[in-house]
């Protein structure tokens, strides 16, 4: 089937950027921009996009002073640059100014609240702390203008409209019906503060927001009959008589590459959901070694500590074919080597893209999804491939109790776990995701007593999530988010005591050990 983007260019109220459409849009732009980096594989950017898709609407008519976009960084060909702009979790949201000389990585969007509201808020005191001289030529004053200032505007015949919006200081339906207005001609509209109260009497004004017109002619007053809202001020304005929208020429985008709208065909590939597929797990290594932790430019301390034990367990316990084992075995003598205490991740992707495939080192490049596979290309693929992942190195971890000896990481039932939470936290791209499972963590991982224990936390935790997501927006329609396994696929996994469902952990044990073993890995999609 043809895939479908998260945003579509020409569909959706917004520029959808590329890598080589963003630094040409966003520098020496005429209007500042907001831009949302995100990853179409990550379920709060799907969870999000209602919201970013409504925002860009709701400011469309504001593009001339300010625009909307989106990079995608989950799509092959942008890591590179979502790389240079030091993406490293999603959705990152970040301010570019106007009339920029040079690259610059913007400014962050810091605020957890993502409401619609707080962030056309936010677009307004970025316009409005914008550098004066800098200033988008089509974004009008922001600030509210004094009394006195007003009486002029009164005396004036102008021969076009004047509305003034009267609000209180923390009111944004002034900015927000002025760039409403932006693209309209024959009007202007100012805002006020209600703080000289006799001279807001002597206008009538007597509650806030309230607008107050003058007309073409010189004569004046409030507009009654109008709710005190933004939407009721801006259309009563925009159908003044004479009032018109001014003919824009479209705004000029620099080679609209067409290349996110190419219909990549995704031939959809036939799989059976009992068994483990080795082209999930080598992908999501893929990704996690050489998209997620490249946005990292060196590491360093906790992270650099959390990276090496990562690549320790990995390289004792990933039940891989010979050359990724290989290669994670030449990574990990390489970091014990290495008397560095920050390592720039350029030398890491070095060893890890060397082609090597002569000496029998070697990670395929390739994101191939099988059990992980979407039916949309923004649903399922790394989050799934890392859950596996982690599973089967609990796995592998209570089959074979040995394997960690002499790593520094023996003996300790709980390693996997610990190594896992420190990789969610460091480096995973969603960071509401990492925070509800550091919530978890907290409260339950310190009584993980055995690796056998540990094997069931996290098969436990997981379902803790998937109760939480499903029905969510993330959730593939075609792989309903349940809890697992299935009785299709474990019967004995599954009783009822006194007619409610209960779990009987033995037979999930046995389960998940065979589940995720390599007897029960198929290495079909492999290269
Ligand atoms: P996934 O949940 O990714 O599961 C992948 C596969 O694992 C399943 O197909 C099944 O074969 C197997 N499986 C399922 N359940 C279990 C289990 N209990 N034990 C063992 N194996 C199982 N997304 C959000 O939107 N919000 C979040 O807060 C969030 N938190 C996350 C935290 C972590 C640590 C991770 C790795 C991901 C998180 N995600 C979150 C992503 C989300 O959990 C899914 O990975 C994503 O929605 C893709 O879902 P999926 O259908 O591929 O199934």
């Amino acid at each position: 089937a043809a895939t479908a983007r998260l945003y579509r260019p020409g569909h959706d109220p917004l520029t959808v950027l590329t890598a080589g459409s963003v630094r040409p849009a966003l520098l020496n732009s005429s209007a500042a921009w907001v831009v949302q980096f995100y990853s179409s594989s990550c379920g709060h950017c799907i969870a999000f996009a209602p919201t970013w898709r409504a925002l860009a609407g709701d400011v469309k008519d504001w593009e001339s002073a300010i625009r909307v976009g989106v990079l995608d960084c989950g799509e092959e060909g942008n890591y590179e640059t979502c790389k240079e702009y030091g993406i490293r979790y999603y959705p990152t949201i970040r301010y570019f100014k106007a009339f920029t000389k040079q690259f610059t990585t913007g400014e962050n969007y810091q605020g957890a609240d993502r409401e619609l509201q707080t962030l056309r808020q936010m677009m307004i005191d970025f316009l409005q702390n914008h550098s004066q001289e800098m200033r988008p030529p089509a974004c009008p004053p922001l600030d509210p203008v004094l009394s006195s200032d007003l009486t002029s505007i009164f005396d004036k015949n102008s021969h076009h409209y004047t509305a003034i919006v009267f609000e209180s200081n923390s009111s944004y339906v002034g900015r927000e019906v002025i760039l409403d207005l932006v693209q309209y001609e024959n009007i202007v509209v100012r805002r006020a503060l209600n703080v000289d109260k006799p001279f807001l009497e002597k206008l009538g004004v007597t509650s806030v927001p309230s607008c107050y017109l003058v007309q073409p002619n010189g004569s004046h007053g409030l507009i009654n009959n109008l709710k005190p809202l933004r939407s009721f001020f801006s259309s009563y304005l925009k159908s003044l008589p004479g009032v018109r929208k001014k003919l824009l020429l479209p705004l000029q985008l620099p080679a609209p590459e067409n290349k996110e709208e190419s219909t990549e065909i995704q031939v959809w590939k036939e799989f059976d959901k009992s068994r483990l597929y080795m082209a999930d797990l080598e992908s999501g290594l893929h990704f996690l070694l050489r998209v997620e932790l490249a946005t990292h430019k060196a590491l360093e301390g906790a992270e650099l500590k959390t990276f090496k034990d990562f690549v320790t367990i990995s390289a004792k316990l990933f039940p891989g074919r010979q050359p990724v084992v290989k290669l994670l075995e030449t990574l990990q003598e390489w970091l014990v080597s290495l008397p560095l205490d920050k390592i720039p991740y350029d030398a890491i992707l070095d060893l890890v893209n060397n082609k090597m495939r002569i000496s029998g080192i070697f990670l395929p490049r390739k994101v191939q999804w099988v059990g992980c596979q979407g039916s949309r290309p923004e649903l399922r693929g790394y989050s799934c491939s890392l859950w596996k992942l982690f599973h089967t190195l609990t796995v592998q971890a209570a089959l074979r109790p040995k394997a960690l000896i002499n790593t520094g990481l023996e003996d300790n039932p709980q390693i996997v776990l610990q190594v896992m939470r420190k990789y969610i936290q460091h480096f995973f791209g969603c960071k509401a995701c990492a925070q509800h499972f550091e919530e978890m963590a907290k409260e339950s991982m310190d009584a993980v007593k055995s690796l056998e224990q540990a094997v069931l936390w996290l098969w436990e935790k997981h379902n803790v999530v998937n109760s939480r997501l499903a029905g969510d927006l993330s959730e593939d329609p075609k792989f309903p988010k349940v809890q697992w396994p299935t009785p299709d696929i474990c019967p004995a996994c599954h009783e009822e005591i006194k007619g409610l469902h209960s779990w009987n952990e033995a037979q999930v044990l046995q389960f998940l050990k065979s589940h995720y073993s390599s007897d029960n890995i198929l290495y079909k999609y492999t290269e």
